[in-house]
């Protein structure tokens, strides 16, 4: 099998996967799901966790070390340490994390611990009821605390909370989020909404820039300095807080693309290899897991898909095309 890196033409190289395990989730956040009559991929569609295994031992030689569990909800899939063992074995993986909304985490972090999980980004969009259950559409807020302070009993450290920011939404969240954070010992991550709703409601006067938000805590809190940036490939920009109270990280898809710096493939729950959130089209790593291909056939899979990768999301231009799918579906 041919195991150069996976690079694209603009020279990108691709090392970072997001697998998502499943599209079913326990809460309906409305900017990701819609509220009733999903009709979720059958279990015989999802990628089993040999599945998943093998190819990752596919991608890993090709320069593939860093994995991100994702969803729908992960923790919703019942044994994933399991499969996070299974990964952690791989030669060559060398990070793995897992994006959760925190619901059963009090329940599962110390089994994810032990099975070798090394990071943690918790969604944590409000720390008031009434907004939790706005943009969530169910209950849940006390259970998500208490699977964060569960991840850090457990041992995990350098937890990050990530919260979409929404115009309208999210500014009363702002300074107790980042508030929270910095009294936990967390890292707070604000999120720029994306148009990857399920209901299509999405409009650009939404989105509340990463921008706006710094200077609402720069206002309420204190000076904020850019942190150092190990690794441009993250999406996020990092800043601190000159008194060394914690820090805060801005995804700003859309108002500043990071796509330049992009170095990640996803594969949906149903085996789908995209090479952009906003990508249209796929590349069927299943049918090729089912058909006994050889490692080399879905080597090449991934290679045409990294091939096809474009400069960027365009979000920003006229001809922009949402993906059919919404966020739930392919992995955030
Ligand atoms: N259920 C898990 C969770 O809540 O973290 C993992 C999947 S969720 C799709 C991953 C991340 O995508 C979450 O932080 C979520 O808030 C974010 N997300 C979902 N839809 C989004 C959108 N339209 N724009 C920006 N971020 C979004």
């Amino acid at each position: 099998m041919n195991a150069s890196p996976l690079i694209d033409t603009l020279g990108r190289v691709h090392t970072s996967l997001r697998i998502s395990v499943t599209d079913r989730c326990n809460i309906r956040c409305f900017y990701c799901m819609p509220d009733e009559n999903i009709r979720f991929l059958p279990r015989q569609e999802i990628l089993t966790f040999e599945e998943i295994e093998r190819f990752v031992r596919v991608v890993a030689p090709l320069g593939i070390d860093k994995l991100r569990l994702t969803g729908g909800e992960p923790l919703v899939r019942h044994g994933l340490p399991q499969l996070v063992s299974r990964l952690a074995a791989i030669e060559g993986i060398e990070d793995i994390a897992l994006t959760t909304n925190g619901i059963l985490l009090a329940e599962q972090a110390d089994a994810l611990k032990a099975a070798g999980l090394q990071r943690l980004n918790i969604s944590l969009d409000a720390l008031t009821e009434a907004t939790f259950r706005r943009i969530a559409r169910r209950d849940g807020l006390d259970r998500v605390i208490a699977g964060i302070h569960a991840a850090q009993r457990a041992g995990f450290e350098r937890i990050r909370l990530n919260a979409v920011a929404i115009k309208g939404i999210t500014e009363p969240e702002i300074v107790p989020l980042a508030r929270f954070a910095r009294d936990n010992d967390l890292e707070m991550r604000f999120i720029e909404f994306m148009p990857l709703d399920a209901e299509n409601n999405w409009q650009p006067d939404q989105v509340l820039s990463g921008e706006e938000i710094r200077e609402q805590l720069e206002a309420a809190i204190g000076p904020l300095e850019p942190a150092e940036r190990p690794d441009p490939s993250q999406p996020a920009m990092d800043y601190q807080f000159i008194d060394g109270g914690g820090s805060i990280g801005f995804i700003n898809p859309v108002s500043q693309p990071f796509c330049g710096d992009c170095n990640r493939l996803r594969i949906t729950a149903e085996g789908k290899i995209r090479n952009c959130l906003f990508s249209t089209v796929e590349w069927d790593a299943r049918a090729l897991l089912r058909a006994e291909a050889s490692d080399a056939q879905i080597a090449d899979l991934v290679r045409d898909c990294v091939l096809a990768k474009k400069p960027g999301h365009g979000i920003d231009s006229d001809q922009f095309l949402r993906p059919s799918r919404a966020m739930y579906q392919i992995g955030g």
